[in-house]
């Protein structure tokens, strides 16, 4: 049975309904803690999907004196992305008094009828130690996160303090790196379409009089191919490119608002779900705009999810 998955949208883990079937849950380490999340393995899919098209097919079809330029700044920008965002997966984030205990094995389930909340004066009752005055127990993980951000799907790893940066810089080196893809890909489109001879420039294409015969994987690993297959592969590059620089650029331009403000994501919807409610819920709201926007990226439920504030720190004083 895997008890891992169960709940895995809420923050704050209870019983079940009528408290007999008290399953106990394990917490996650990190990313690549069991189970993967379908959104985790559709990034690592997109990542490989726009390497091997930029690096494979379109960059050495680019003209030969941008050849050295093309493979020297995708290259480093892949490979870039690629150790941030296995760092930002591999990092532990959770509390350094989680990360210090001893003993592991199952985490309770929460009952209420005996806590109002997880955690009360700076105490998780689940993780059944202290914790700091900005830490919250995530549901998904199933441990108390240091400054919490939010639970990232697409790494499958909670966000905080630890790894607070290192997924920032993914999110900037994965937006530069599709960039850089979206214009070698737009480049090779228009020009197939304008004078496709431009593209052959390769020692392949001059063995050969037949110009509907391309070539993928050049120079190394050259692959026979359908001339219909590179602007086919171009406009689906440019589609998906355009797509995940949308959602990249509306995340980024999110923490920045955020950092600006000082505020936490989670800090954030606390904050847009207080506001809701002093207002009336309201379909029109901004709040719900943003919730619309926030909750596919950012895995985050307003109205259930989030635990209430806790009650007054009188270790931490906060
Ligand atoms: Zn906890
Ligand atoms: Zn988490």
């Amino acid at each position: 049975m895997d008890v891992c998955s169960r709940n895995p949208n809420r923050t704050s883990p209870v019983s079940e309904a009528g408290g007999g079937d008290q399953v106990p849950l394990c917490s996650r380490t990190n990313g690549w803690s069991w189970p993967p999340h379908p959104l985790q393995l559709l990034a690592w899919l997109l990542y490989l999907f726009f390497a091997i098209t930029s690096l494979g097919i379109f960059i050495p079809l680019l003209p030969p004196h941008w050849l050295p330029a093309g493979y020297i700044c995708t290259g480093i920008m892949l490979v870039g992305h690629l150790c941030v965002h296995v760092m930002a997966v591999s990092l532990d984030p959770a509390d350094q008094n989680v990360r210090r205990k001893t003993t592991s094995g199952p985490v309770p389930v929460f009952d209420r009828s005996r806590h109002a909340h997880v955690i009360e004066n700076c105490h998780c009752y689940l993780c059944q130690v202290d914790v700091g005055p900005k830490s919250k127990h995530c549901s998904s993980c199933n441990k108390c996160v240091a400054s919490f951000d939010h639970h990232c799907r697409w790494l499958n790893n909670c966000v905080g303090r630890r790894n607070y940066k290192l997924f920032l810089n993914s999110v900037i080196s994965a937006l530069l790196g599709i960039c850089l893809v979206l214009v070698s890909a737009t480049y090779v489109f228009i020009q197939f379409l304008l004078d496709p001879s431009q593209l052959r420039t390769d020692t392949h294409f001059q063995v050969t009089n037949d110009t509907g015969l391309w070539f993928v994987f050049l120079p190394l690993a050259p692959v026979d191919s359908a001339g219909a297959v590179i602007p086919v592969l171009a406009a689906v590059t440019i589609g998906l490119g355009l797509l995940s620089c949308t959602l990249l650029s509306h995340l980024l331009g999110f923490h920045m608002y955020l950092m600006w403000n000082r505020l936490s994501t989670y800090e954030y919807i606390v904050k847009q779900r207080h506001r809701q409610g002093t207002r009336g819920a309201s379909a029109k709201t901004p709040t719900r705009k943003a919730s619309f926007y926030l909750i596919p990226v950012l895995n985050i439920k307003p109205k259930t999810q989030l635990q209430t504030p806790r009650h007054k720190c009188k270790s931490h004083g906060c």
